[in-house]
């Protein structure tokens, strides 16, 4: 492996070189994210080969709802899982198709059903009693008709994920015990048909035992639930809980024993699966398609010394990067960004004393630029002589990025989005704030 090709493996995307994130930084400035299209092709032809044979795989928007991130996962014959209308809005802009859409969400409104339905959604996720029959309701509304998934909650299956939504009292899906309530659910109400099951017990499980004992519980409990109430699936959505590094350098997880696992555990719940059909099953994720695509570039603003601790204060804050992990609601803020080199062949040198412990490494705190001890994005991180104006770059912040940042909070400017397909610069796009005047009704 030559000098430069570990450099690259330490975060900096490739084949975007550190040439070509300094010339994007220096054309549409900083801070402004990057996005990848071919790191995201790659992401889902290696998430799909370690899938079962024929399974479905769903983008869930949320992680980026950026038009072109969208465009291309569909292109990969990937799915969407939308959960509100701005991103029914950004799967229509990004021309992929609605009716392939799968809508999720524990508050769908009975307008927001009607729209969803109007403009061609034909597949739901129906967390209660009164969310299928507010979806039945807006079928008839429309006249139009609609497939369903029961969400369930059902027991938990191991002690892996940063988030649960299974396994202990939350406000998604139908508890598996409760029997009425899934009987009810299990049955036809009117244009609101029940075709199978859905399942998200919990996200970025790490270890990939964990990963595959969560999918196999999932599994089970949604067979198991099916078979009392007397139903037989089509479809089951079992979720993810795929794992990305986030804001830090690290690789993609493959899960190589994971598609025997599951067909194995498909066949066992299932006999016959082969001859007569039996449930296709289909598998969500944001973070472990889009993380890896994205890359935040920063700058420097100041470096200053306070009591025994260094601040390097960059020009991105939790408005930019994971507010939601700023403020310590989802995952504690451990970014760590690399050094963009200054010009070819000066590199190394710089990056070698990056590590840990390298000869000229700082141990700072990163923050942002805002008036508040809440913008931290790292309190200790080993940093190679961080100086004003450096370009930094912080890898795998494809997913939940910007639109998981407090992006109105001081009213900066938003950062630029650019999207590359390997070195060729595809587009670039700045998401704006608008205030506009609301009518009073009096
Ligand atoms: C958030 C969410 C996902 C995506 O989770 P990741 O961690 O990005 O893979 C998938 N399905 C549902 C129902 C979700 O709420």
């Amino acid at each position: 492996m030559s000098r430069d090709t570990a450099v690259l493996a330490d975060g900096v995307p490739r084949p975007l070189d550190h040439a070509g994130l300094r010339a994007l930084a220096e054309r549409f400035g900083t801070p402004s994210y990057v996005y990848d299209l071919a790191a995201l092709r790659e992401a889902a032809t290696a998430l799909r080969a370690d899938l079962p044979a024929g399974a479905e795989l769903l983008y869930s928007v949320k992680a980026n709802p950026h038009p072109l991130v969208i465009r291309e996962l569909a292109a990969c014959g990937l799915r969407t899982e939308i959960s509100s209308l701005g991103e029914l809005a950004a799967v229509r802009s990004a021309g992929a198709r609605l009716e392939d859409a799968l809508y999720t969400g524990p508050g769908k409104t009975p307008g927001e059903l009607r729209s969803a339905l109007g403009a061609g959604v034909r597949q739901f996720s129906v967390e209660s009693l009164a969310d299928r029959d507010r979806l039945a309701r807006a079928c008839r509304d429309t006249g139009t008709q609609a497939e369903y998934l029961v969400r369930l909650n059902g027991p938990r299956g191991s002690r892996g994920g940063s988030l649960r939504m299974t396994g202990r009292p939350t406000a998604f899906g139908t508890d598996w015990r409760a029997r009425d309530d899934l009987a009810a659910l299990f049955a036809s109400a009117g244009p609101a048909r029940p075709i199978g099951t859905h399942t998200f017990s919990a996200t970025n499980v790490e270890d990939p035992q964990a990963l595959a004992v969560e999918l196999r519980q999932s599994l089970a409990t949604s067979a198991e639930v099916a078979r009392s109430a007397g139903f037989v699936p089509e479809l089951l959505d079992l979720g993810g809980g795929f794992p990305a590094p986030m804001a830090q350098p690290g690789p993609l997880r493959r899960f190589p024993a994971l598609a025997g696992t599951l067909a194995a555990a498909l066949d066992a719940h299932f006999p016959g699966r082969g001859q007569d059909g039996g449930p296709r099953v289909a598998f969500e994720t944001g973070r472990h398609l889009t993380a890896a695509a994205g890359t935040l570039l920063t700058t420097v603003v100041d470096v200053k010394r306070s009591g025994d601790r260094t601040f390097v204060v960059l020009d991105s804050g939790v408005n930019v990067l994971g507010g939601m992990s700023g403020l310590g609601r989802l995952m504690a803020p451990r970014t760590m960004p690399v050094p963009v080199l200054p010009a070819e062949g000066a590199g190394p040198a710089v990056l070698a004393a990056s590590g840990p412990g390298g000869a000229s490494t700082v141990r700072a705190s990163l923050v942002g630029p805002l008036c508040t001890p809440l913008d931290m994005l790292n309190p200790a991180v080993e940093l190679a002589d961080p100086r004003p104006g450096q370009l930094l770059a912080v890898p795998n912040t494809g997913a939940y990025g910007l639109t998981a940042s407090l992006v109105g909070f001081l009213s900066r400017p938003a950062p630029v989005e650019i999207t590359v397909d390997g070195p060729t610069l595809v587009a670039a796009r700045q998401l704006k704030l608008q205030t506009t005047e609301v009518e009073a009704n009096d």
